[in-house]
């Protein structure tokens, strides 16, 4: 049996049989995987607090030949939402969102190929939330790159009507994926306003631990959740159920 060790973001849990859970993980240089944590649901298991949504491990697995499911042997946690919040530099509500977070990733993840942009943005994320980053506007920023990486964020330059800038601030029309300026824009649609526009070009070159020097309002962080919530939507024609918890939760 072929052993693996790698750096990858723990998606998330299910349970199997008694005592036993499913992990679904993303490995740096091998993709996603599902693999068997035995006795991880025991009171005293190696692998109690490691596996939470959107840890930062290094997982050892075994691959087992015609089986989809690989055997999880150890997981080392190297961070994770849970972990920050237990150190005191995070509070819970820290944890709805590296939930987000970790199945916005689940869903994009592909199965069985390496997607490193992705498990880099991932980890640089956990590390963000560990240290403390404001939550609205890390959202903000992963909802933007996630879509980025996919190539599906709407693009930013001019707006694809009529060539003009969006100095007036960009609109998403009703059951579009691009945005238009104000100008071309029809009735309706989600309003981003120039700030709105102004946070996403300074993301685009930001990395998580530097967006506490980028500017985002309650306001313009409201127009953006609304346009990505609807973007994502779109894209994976469903509604998240963290993206809903975390809603209500407000
Ligand atoms: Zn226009």
């Amino acid at each position: 049996m072929p052993v693996y060790t790698s750096d990858a973001l723990i998606l998330r849990t299910y349970k199997l049989a008694e005592a036993d859970r499913i992990v679904v993980f993303l490995t740096r240089d091998r993709g996603k995987k599902r693999g068997v944590a035995k006795g991880a649901r025991r009171a005293r298991s190696r692998f109690t607090g490691t596996l939470e949504a959107l840890t930062c491990a290094s997982v050892a697995y075994y691959e087992r030949e015609h089986r989809d499911l690989v055997r999880i042997n150890y997981v080392e946690l190297h961070q994770s939402a849970l972990a920050a919040v237990a150190r005191g530099t995070r509070d819970a509500a820290a944890l709805g969102h590296a939930e987000y977070f970790a199945e916005l990733i689940d869903e994009w993840a592909p199965e069985g190929h390496a997607d490193e942009r992705l498990y880099r943005l991932g980890a640089s994320v956990i590390d963000a939330i560990a240290a403390g980053a404001e939550t609205s506007r890390l959202a903000r920023y992963f909802e933007f790159w996630l879509l980025r990486l996919q190539g599906v964020y709407p693009q930013l330059t001019a707006c694809p009507e009529c060539g003009g800038a969006f100095d007036g601030g960009a609109v998403l029309p009703p059951r579009e994926q691009h945005y238009l300026c104000r100008r071309c824009a029809p009735a309706g649609g989600t309003g981003v306003s120039i700030a709105g526009l102004r946070f996403l070009r300074s993301a685009a070159a930001a990395s998580p631990d530097t967006l506490s020097d980028v500017q985002l309002d309650e306001g313009p962080s409201r127009e953006l959740e609304i346009a990505h919530r609807r973007l994502i939507h779109a894209h994976l024609e469903k509604e998240l159920k963290s993206a809903r918890v975390l809603r209500q939760l407000r």
